[in-house]
């Protein structure tokens, strides 16, 4: 008799227990749908007068009548306007890959003019640190399931990432092949790499290492947040390998089509 009062009472308390963890679930869901909802509409809202803010000075900019004081003024705070403007186009995309109400519609998405395309804009800043770029594409066509403007952003941000976080004299390549049912993309840099404690964070909105050699870079901390919300929308995965001093690999993983 006492077993099974025993056991009740715990069957009871894990019923308490699940219902508790349950509602829990429930306001954590609708607490970060509504942080989805926040960022969106004060990224809108700021996004407007920053762009008239941007267009009035690339005016001013040009103006003869300014003195090489204002003209270094003007200067200063388009960048720093531009700054914002990045900030809030990247929460703007965070917020839309965030959302669960905007799902994508998987097509069949040809890989190589995407990674052609993407090796393409970042080679200007690549060159400009004098790092290489390869490509390693097999001769078949690569075809995944997904969305093609939200992988070509994916991609994006790895590879800016990976010349971005890259000393002089390096290469950094970027392969892409076929697992079963899966495509493989590999970003791979000689960079300055990741401590194991760092990478526990790396996917997080807004995380930006305290590593100066990163801090000497600019960035948002939001490329891999948007990057880790893209693969989850499209059933994949991403990963990390890295050692600091050593390079980093990110490894992605998509449904290929059918
Ligand atoms: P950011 O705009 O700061 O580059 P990300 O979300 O793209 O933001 O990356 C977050 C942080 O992860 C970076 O600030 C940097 O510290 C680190 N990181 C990302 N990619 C690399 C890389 N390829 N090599 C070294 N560090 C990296």
């Amino acid at each position: 008799a006492l077993d099974i009062g025993h056991d009740l009472g715990r069957a009871i308390l894990n019923a308490r227990t699940f219902a508790h963890e349950h509602r829990l679930v429930a306001e954590l869901t609708a607490l970060d749908l509504y942080k989805g909802q926040l960022i969106a509409t004060v990224s809108h809202e700021l996004k407007n007068p920053l762009t008239a803010i941007v267009g009035h000075l690339e005016m001013l900019d040009g103006a003869p009548e300014l003195s090489p004081a204002s003209h270094n003024s003007v200067s200063a705070i388009g960048r720093a306007a531009r700054r914002l403007q990045r900030v809030i186009d990247d929460l703007l995309l965070l917020s839309k890959v965030g959302d669960p109400d905007q799902p994508i519609v998987p097509a069949p998405v040809h890989l190589q003019p995407i990674v052609e395309d993407v090796r393409d804009l970042t080679a200007i800043s690549a060159s400009r640190g004098r790092v290489r770029v390869e490509l390693d594409l097999p001769l078949e066509a690569m075809v995944a399931d997904g969305d093609a403007e939200e992988i070509d952003c994916l991609l994006t941000n790895l590879l800016s990432n990976a010349v971005k976080y890259s000393p002089a004299d390096t290469t950094v390549s970027l392969s892409v092949h076929r697992d079963g049912a899966e495509i493989v993309l590999t970003c791979r840099d000689q960079g300055i790499g990741i401590s194991a404690e760092d990478q526990e964070q790396l996917f997080t909105e807004f995380f930006r290492s305290a590593d100066p050699n990163a801090r000497a870079q600019p960035g948002t901390g939001l490329g891999l947040a948007i990057a880790a919300r893209i693969v989850e929308r499209h059933h994949g995965s991403i990963t990390v390998t890295s050692e600091l001093g050593h390079g980093s690999t990110f490894t992605v993983r998509l449904p290929a089509a059918a």
